[in-house]
């Protein structure tokens, strides 16, 4: 892999080793680079780490004689990370690396001047991206630069992405573009959108007096035989697939349910997404101690949709040794 070279010979550093961090730390070491992870004194993720076989060091001592620093913990713990940990322990010169643009873009970290800063963002979740590197595949990656003071971060965040996602393929943008777009993609379409429109379907059919179990099969579980398709082939071979009585239906419902006014709130939200007001009330919330994502969390725990969900699993995976979900 030639364009890993520009990797070969420097110190990476990677801090956090969670979802992304674990994927970014093992599929880097098993292409034989120089890699330690930076954590907190006394970090659940410590042993685990040690285990796999990486070299440990608290976040300090990480960063230090470092030459890159990718920066993989949750969003909302970076600034105090930078501030306490890393700013003063960076040198001149040193590539500071993110997988998603948050803080850069709404300046909770402002980077001295003398350090570059690069974005590589794995289009998958951190398990999924070790998973197909174990395979033998890789992900696509987003890549940005942000500050280039050496001449050469583009090159450096194109080997990360290489490494990282096996050379599968990468796709320039900016901090700007991959915050707003991911923001809005996990709102109003991934996350927010997907689980409230299933959701909606499930209670319609309860509420019509429906079988629970059959609503849940209609609504939620089936979602994934279809964005399979979607995913392997694209919308139309997935059409071609359904019943021409399902495709009938899904040309003529698809757009009673997302209507104009869906269109339009989809507007709104993003534009709360880039005049900063959403990232204002998301570490407002996290000052609070998550209390609203709390009150949310044990709300869904407790849903019928998620006990009939327990038992339909335990139905379909029976004898599997795999979550599959
Ligand atoms: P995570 O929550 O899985 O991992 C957190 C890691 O950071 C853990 O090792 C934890 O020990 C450490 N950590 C947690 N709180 C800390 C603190 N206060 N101080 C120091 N260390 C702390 O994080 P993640 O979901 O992998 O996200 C990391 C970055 O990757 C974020 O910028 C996120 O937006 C981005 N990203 C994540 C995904 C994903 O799949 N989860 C996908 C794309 C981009
Ligand atoms: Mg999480
Ligand atoms: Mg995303
Ligand atoms: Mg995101
Ligand atoms: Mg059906
Ligand atoms: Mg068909």
């Amino acid at each position: 892999m030639t364009e890993l070279k520009v990797l070969e010979g420097k110190k990476l550093t990677v801090i956090g080793y969670g979802s992304q961090g674990h994927a970014h730390t093992l599929n880097l070491k098993d292409l034989g680079m120089d890699l330690t992870v930076g954590l907190r004194e006394g970090s659940k993720s410590w042993e685990e780490a040690e285990k796999a076989g990486v070299k440990v060091k608290k976040i300090s001592e990480a960063v230090k004689d470092a030459d890159v620093v990718m920066f993989l913990t949750p969003d909302e713990a970076q600034p105090a990370v930078y501030e306490n940990h890393v700013k003063d322990n960076l040198k001149e010169g040193a590539y500071l690396g993110f997988a998603h643009g948050f803080n850069i873009h709404y300046k909770k970290i402002v980077p001295a001047g003398k350090v570059n800063v690069f974005m590589v963002a794995p289009k998958g979740p951190g398990h999924m991206v070790r998973e197909i590197f174990e395979k033998g595949h890789g992900v696509p990656c987003l890549t940005a630069v942000y500050q280039d003071i050496s001449g050469d971060t583009k090159e450096v965040a194109d080997a990360w992405a290489n490494g990282v996602g096996r050379k599968v393929g990468i796709i320039e943008t900016t901090f700007k573009e991959e915050t707003e777009t991911d923001l809005f993609g996990e709102q109003a379409v991934l996350c927010g959108g997907v689980t409230e429109l299933m959701q909606a379907g499930f209670d319609t059919l309860v509420e019509a007096g429906y079988n629970p179990e059959v609503a849940y099969f209609e609504c939620v579980h089936e979602m994934k035989l279809i964005i399979d398709m979607v995913y392997e082939k694209g919308f139309a071979k997935m059409r071609d697939s359904i019943s021409n009585t399902a495709e009938y239906g899904d040309y003529v419902t698809g757009k009673k349910i997302i209507t104009d006014k869906t269109r339009e709130t989809m507007k709104q939200v993003l534009g709360d997404i880039q005049n900063g007001q959403f990232a204002k009330e998301f570490i407002d919330e996290t000052e609070t101690g998550y209390k609203f994502m709390k009150g949310e969390r044990s709300k869904y725990s407790d849903s019928k949709i998620e006990e009939v969900g327990s038992k339909m699993r335990q139905m379909v995976f029976k004898g599997s040794a795999k979550n599959h979900m």
